[in-house]
């Protein structure tokens, strides 16, 4: 007999369903064992102690329960938290955990490095290895839980996902829509769909799948009111240019009245920072029921841009407040822990990068 050792973690209801009608097991099993992974958090069957002590066993013949290695964990001087943590393979990613008032966020990657080269984020330079599997992705979330999580206490530390931290998430939909299943389940952690963002460089065929599998809250990283800046910035434009981008948003959000999609676009200096790009962008995005972040750009070894000057972002603005836009500025968190916004680079055993990836990190290590 083969034995087949599925990680518990990487089910959502329906896996967990089919699991336990192959075991010949009623289906209530399902939400029973989804709720002691991840609403109590255990990662122990024997801590499961509404099933059988035959049934555990017999669970135990077929599947595990394993959690991502944790690397490293560190605290910013802002709170904001990072863990770096290793995948089967070798390959490290990162997850951040933003606290704020009530709200505590969590920034988690979908895949081991990035396929898309960016030129201003620093994943792009570790290249590319693999895909994370449900597991991988739903497992950020659950050791998050089981380390911020105080016993006692009601509040749950984690409000919000966001998926960005390494990697396109809609260029491994299948794997991040189930990871979702488990966020937004009842028996899970009971996130609502508006508090799970997914953010996309704009894999337009993957919009309509993602919203009729689980409508979350899409934001889109624009960075340029132009394809021929976007092109430099983003080159995924190229395949996928502004004009169809902005159609493929309206459509994601057109039967939901107050749904708005979040833009974001990260300020460098003299790039894409003039008030001419603000006058650009508020046009573009006048038909878009949309919400602007612009992100103060976080700087890492050997980038080739510069921050915009406080003045020059709230110049900026200022342009796209008159005009009618919802903009805020995000505040810069964890920078002191190399957590913010494209300085996550966890290590990449690249199969697949930039020419000059390799030399990058040579220099950074030298
Ligand atoms: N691939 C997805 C999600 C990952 S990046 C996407 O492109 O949306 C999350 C956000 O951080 C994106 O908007 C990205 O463009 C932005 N970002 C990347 N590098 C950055 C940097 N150095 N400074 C500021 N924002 C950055």
């Amino acid at each position: 007999m083969t034995v087949n050792h599925t990680n518990l973690l990487g089910l959502n209801l329906k896996g967990l369903e089919t699991f336990f009608a192959e075991m010949g097991e009623k289906r209530f099993r399902a939400a029973q064992v989804l709720q002691w992974l991840h609403q109590f958090g255990v990662d122990d069957l024997d801590a499961m102690t509404n099933i059988s002590k035959a049934l555990r066993s017999a669970i135990a013949e077929r599947a595990t329960i394993e959690g991502p290695e944790i690397i490293s964990d560190h605290t910013a001087s802002d709170g904001t938290r990072k863990w770096v943590l290793r995948m089967a393979g070798g390959s490290d990613i990162e997850t951040v955990y933003i606290p704020d008032g009530n709200r505590g966020t969590l920034c988690i990657s979908s895949q081991v490095g990035c396929q898309l080269n960016c030129s201003f984020c620093s994943t792009a330079r570790q290249g590319f290895n693999r895909n994370l599997s449900t597991a991988e992705i739903i497992g950020q979330v659950w050791t998050a839980r089981r380390l911020l999580d105080k016993p006692d206490s009601r509040l749950q530390a984690v409000t919000n996902v966001v998926f960005m931290g390494m990697g396109e998430p809609l260029l491994n939909l299948e794997p991040v829509t189930d990871a979702i299943d488990i966020m937004l389940d009842d028996h899970a952690y009971g996130l609502s769909r508006r508090r799970v963002t997914v953010s996309t460089a704009g894999v337009i065929p993957a919009f309509e799948p993602l919203r009729s599998r689980v409508p979350v809250s899409l934001a889109v990283s624009l960075h340029a009111p132009t394809d021929e800046l976007r092109n430099q910035l983003v080159p995924l434009n190229r395949k996928y240019p502004i004009k169809e981008l902005l159609a493929a948003c309206r459509t994601y959000v057109k039967d939901e009245a107050r749904q708005k999609v979040t833009f974001e676009y990260a300020m460098l200096k003299g790039v894409n920072d003039q008030p001419e790009h603000a006058r650009a962008l508020a046009k573009l995005l006048k038909n878009v029921p949309s919400k602007i972040n612009l992100i103060p750009f976080n700087p890492f070894p050997e980038a080739p841009y510069e921050r915009s000057d406080d003045q020059t972002i709230q110049a900026f603005q200022n342009i796209l407040i008159k005009a009618g836009l919802i903009t805020t500025v995000r505040r810069t968190r964890g920078d002191d822990i190399d957590a913010a916004c494209g300085q996550l680079v966890g290590k990449v055993i690249p199969r697949q990068g930039r020419r000059n990836s390799r030399e990058t990190r040579q220099g950074m290590t030298a």
